[in-house]
């Protein structure tokens, strides 16, 4: 099976990803997205935060293939708007999002660990309310779509358009890889793509509440994430990359 000549068998996942990614770069992200469909089937899902890109690609994915399955992790701490939003898509596309999240409650976590404990343990945080969450829906796939690009952050620079993904064991696809901000904001203003308001609100990366900041002028599009922190990353997206 194959988009523009492009085919990936059980072999070429071993062999050659690094050749078919190359390839994959002069496809268009709505082909990158064709070609994943043909390529998994039912076993790939797109994965989103509800971000500007994830409303772009939800936006594609919806024309292209409506049955695909879209997810979310819902950590409970997710903005009103960002709800709002999920909503605003959901009525607008015609699709439904599949809700994935931890079976502890906050009201757990709190008597478990602590109260507050994004403050005092963010990873421990990120990866009981994200990662096991998101490791038990990719356990069942076979490839998932995210909606990462290159400029996001350094630990994002070197994402392929197709990669192994070394963490979670499966495929990933980046269909937005090389997409620079403004592409995203052209598609979403051209394509009248419901978005976040709090971007409108000098928010330029959103996730939950007590970890996202406004960003100031001058600041990268991540700053506002787990402010006065070193941590850049919930775990979702590993630095290290390479093929199988
Ligand atoms: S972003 Fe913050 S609140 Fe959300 S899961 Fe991670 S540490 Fe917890």
């Amino acid at each position: 099976m194959s988009v523009a000549g492009v085919a990936l068998t059980q072999e070429t996942i071993g062999e050659d990803l690094k050749v078919t990614s190359a390839r994959l770069e002069n496809f268009s992200a709505e082909d990158v997205l064709r070609w994943s469909i043909e390529e998994f089937g039912a076993d790939v899902a797109l994965a989103t935060g509800f971000g500007a890109e994830g409303c772009v690609l939800i936006a594609m994915l919806s024309t292209i293939s409506p049955r695909t399955r879209m997810f979310y992790l819902d950590t409970d701490l997710l903005f009103p708007e960002t709800y709002a939003l999920r909503e605003k898509l959901e009525a607008r596309y015609r699709i439904r999002f599949e809700r994935r999240a931890t079976r502890l409650s906050l009201n757990d976590q709190a008597a478990q660990y602590g109260e507050r404990l994004w403050e005092r343990e963010p990873d421990l945080c990120c990866r009981l309310r994200k990662v096991e969450p998101l490791k038990e829906m990719l356990s069942g796939l076979r490839a998932w779509i995210t909606a990462i690009r290159r400029e996001q952050s350094p630990a994002r620079a070197d994402a392929g358009m197709v990669q192994w993904d070394d963490k979670f064991g499966l495929i990933k696809i980046n269909p937005l890889a090389a997409w620079s901000e403004l592409d995203v904001w052209n598609y979403i203003v051209t394509n009248d793509v419901p978005y976040n308001p709090l971007y409108d609100q000098s928010f330029s990366s959103i996730g939950c509440v007590p970890c996202t900041t406004p960003v100031r002028i001058g600041e990268t599009v991540r700053a506002g994430r787990w402010r006065g922190t070193s941590k850049t990353e919930c775990g979702l997206h590993a630095k290290r990359i390479k093929t199988k």
